[in-house]
């Protein structure tokens, strides 16, 4: 039989692959159904994220939550929420190459071991080191882009809707795209009252 997800966070709980491992508190293994059919991934955890073990519970996370919950999509059903590292960066700056590359496998594991259709790149580093370093957000958030069976749909990262709400329209635009594409594949009753 092959590797659970629980047996998977107790390898993981151990790593020391970079040294982001140093100045962790906690390690965010991700969260989420272990078979959800949405799979998420942002860039890496920030302080709230890290002082409390949970992926995407600051203020970025709250108005993900948001966007979720108008789509008709919670943490407990229909996702599963990782990172590209999962030790926190020290002030929030970006995961290094080096970092990225150390960390890669794990993520590569869970999206084995949840093996969802659909998956949803947030920001500039997920697109990086998912689909690659030559990809643009500005250009291809929105936009399909097919991996095997699996389909990923950049978007901006919550924190760049922060800094500049009036991303917010296209955000919305994008996320609908997964509605539809998650009422194609996955569930075509799939009901929300903001997506008709
Ligand atoms: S960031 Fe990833 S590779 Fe680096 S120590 Fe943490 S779990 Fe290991």
């Amino acid at each position: 039989m092959g590797q659970t997800m629980e047996q998977l966070r107790e390898e993981m709980e151990q790593c020391r692959k970079c040294d982001l491992w140093q100045s962790r508190n906690h390690l965010i293994f991700g969260e989420g159904n272990h078979h959800a059919p949405i799979f998420i991934i942002g860039e890496a955890p920030g302080r709230d994220e890290d002082r409390v073990g949970r992926p995407f519970i600051g203020p970025s996370g709250i108005l993900l939550d948001k966007i979720f919950a108008a789509c008709g999509f919670n943490r407990e059903n229909h996702l599963f929420i990782s990172n590209i590292v999962r030790c926190r960066p020290p002030g929030n700056r970006p995961p290094t190459p080096q970092e990225a590359a150390a960390c890669l496998p794990w993520l590569n594991r869970q999206l084995e071991l949840v093996d969802s259709r659909i998956m949803i790149l947030l920001g500039a580093t997920a697109l990086k080191y998912m689909a690659g370093p030559d990809y643009r957000i500005t250009r291809v958030r929105g936009n399909w882009i097919r991996q095997g069976n699996r389909l990923m749909m950049p978007v901006y990262h919550p924190s760049a809707l922060l800094r500049n709400p009036a991303l917010k329209r296209d955000t919305w635009e994008d996320f609908k795209k997964v509605v539809y594409k998650y009422r194609e594949l996955v569930a075509p009753d799939h009901y929300t009252p903001h997506i008709p």
